[in-house]
């Protein structure tokens, strides 16, 4: 797809990108005050912004909603296997029901004995995805038309795939280093789930999926449960006879007043997100469904909660003499990695490398890291500087874009070192 170019950028644009890739203040000047080590920093391979930026934008400029992404998986492979990386594509999408698969690339080390690290991201976006134009003010990437960015996740992708790509070309010694890049993550991490890792070998990795401040990590979330509701009730005349019916809305309303929603505890939370049902004014409702979800990162709790609302459904059918239908799937399922745990002390170490705060965090939300937990491959979220996301205004600077580019690069530098060798 053809779209605009911002200035500074494409055909025309490279030189005046090398002069702002020069200017060495630009990320720095974003270190906290308590950065000190600018000897790692200065060790630390360069990066390529240039390229770096570019890759983030011709990803963005391809459609690439969930279950369409075969566009952008076609463009990623070719670019990838240019670039000199190893790449196999899976067959994801026909189990799943999307054009694209999802793509397992390498960059083949030569420490054998070193841990195999995977870096992880996702290609599909939210919609809307179509026609976008952008454009790059003061530093920050923004969309200047109705669709979405799309930094959610290629600011999370560029950066992974230019940490590889600044490993391989700095000479250095490494293991081998695997990513991870799914289809499908937005609409219930379906790819990620139908990626096979077993046969991978894969030790522990970081999927670059959340947002700022960039040196931060999530290592511990929520189980994720989702719900559906349909009360039948009964059809009637409104207007002739009323009293024939059981109206399904009146059942709702009922199991609804007083239900717990909202932020049931510090770490759950509960909502209705879609009601639909009813065929006309004239009609006393027969059925409507709603579409509900809980979390927390305590199963006893969110089980509690899921019971409560399901209880609330059932009495208010009971009381109308209507039935209640319940779906109720879990999604997917939290993981806590330790502070202990080499991944985090990896991630940490590299994280205070560049003088970044290395926080750990816990979050609600879901990504690819519960899917490959719960797989056995442990792992954590790397933050990146997507910010806003799923939201017209998503947004990323260029600054942040490099700074994540250069913490996955020493996380990969690090899981490098003698200490964390396997016997
Ligand atoms: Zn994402």
């Amino acid at each position: 797809m053809s779209l605009n170019m911002i200035p500074g950028l494409g055909k025309s644009g490279t030189s005046r990108m090398r002069a702002a890739a020069s200017n060495s203040g630009m990320t720095r000047a974003r270190l906290p005050a308590c950065y000190t080590d600018r000897v790692s920093l200065q060790a630390l391979p360069p990066v390529n912004e240039a390229r770096l930026v570019q890759l983030f934008l011709n990803l963005c400029e391809i459609n690439s909603p969930s279950l369409g992404e075969a566009d952008v998986v076609a463009w990623a492979k070719q670019h990838l296997r240019a670039a000199g990386l190893e790449v196999h594509e899976d067959g994801a999408g026909a189990k799943i029901g999307g054009n694209g698969n999802n793509l397992i690339v390498w960059l083949r080390g030569t420490m054998p004995a070193a841990p195999k690290v995977f870096l992880s991201a996702h290609f599909d976006t939210v919609e809307p995805t179509e026609e976008l134009a952008y454009e790059e003010q003061d530093g920050v990437f923004r969309s200047t038309s109705d669709t979405i960015l799309g930094a959610d996740d290629y600011a999370g992708l560029a950066p992974a795939v230019e940490a590889m790509l600044a490993l391989k070309e700095s000479g250095l010694a490494h293991g081998d280093v695997c990513l991870l890049l799914s289809v499908a993550e937005e609409i219930g991490l379906k790819g990620a789930a139908a990626l096979e890792t077993h046969d991978l070998g894969l030790d522990f990795g970081f999927v670059l999926d959340t947002g700022p401040p960039v040196g931060s990590f999530v290592t511990r979330t929520a189980t994720h449960d989702k719900l559906e509701f349909t009360i039948h009730g009964k059809p009637a005349h409104a207007g002739k006879d009323p009293e024939k019916g059981i109206n399904a809305i009146q059942v709702v309303a009922e199991a609804v007043h007083g239900m717990r929603l909202g932020r049931i505890g510090p770490e759950t939370t509960a909502n209705l997100g879609i009601i639909a049902g009813g065929t006309g004014t004239n009609v006393v409702c027969p059925s409507v469904t709603i579409k509900a979800e809980a979390r927390s990162t305590s199963v006893p709790d969110l089980d509690a909660q899921v019971d409560h609302m399901i209880q609330k459904f059932e009495a208010a059918a009971r009381e109308f003499g209507a039935t209640v239908e319940v779906t109720h799937d879990r999604h997917y399922r939290s993981y806590e990695i330790p502070e202990s745990t080499t991944v985090v002390k990896i991630g940490q170490t590299a994280s205070r490398s560049l003088g970044l705060d290395p926080a750990l965090r816990t979050t609600l939300g879901g990504s690819d890291a519960n899917v490959y937990n719960s797989k056995g491959l442990p792992c954590i979220v790397m933050a990146t500087g997507m910010t806003d996301i799923h939201t017209h205004d998503e947004h990323v600077s260029r600054a942040d874009l490099v700074l994540t580019a250069k913490l996955a690069l020493a996380c990969l530098l690090e899981t490098a070192k003698d200490e964390y060798r396997k016997s």
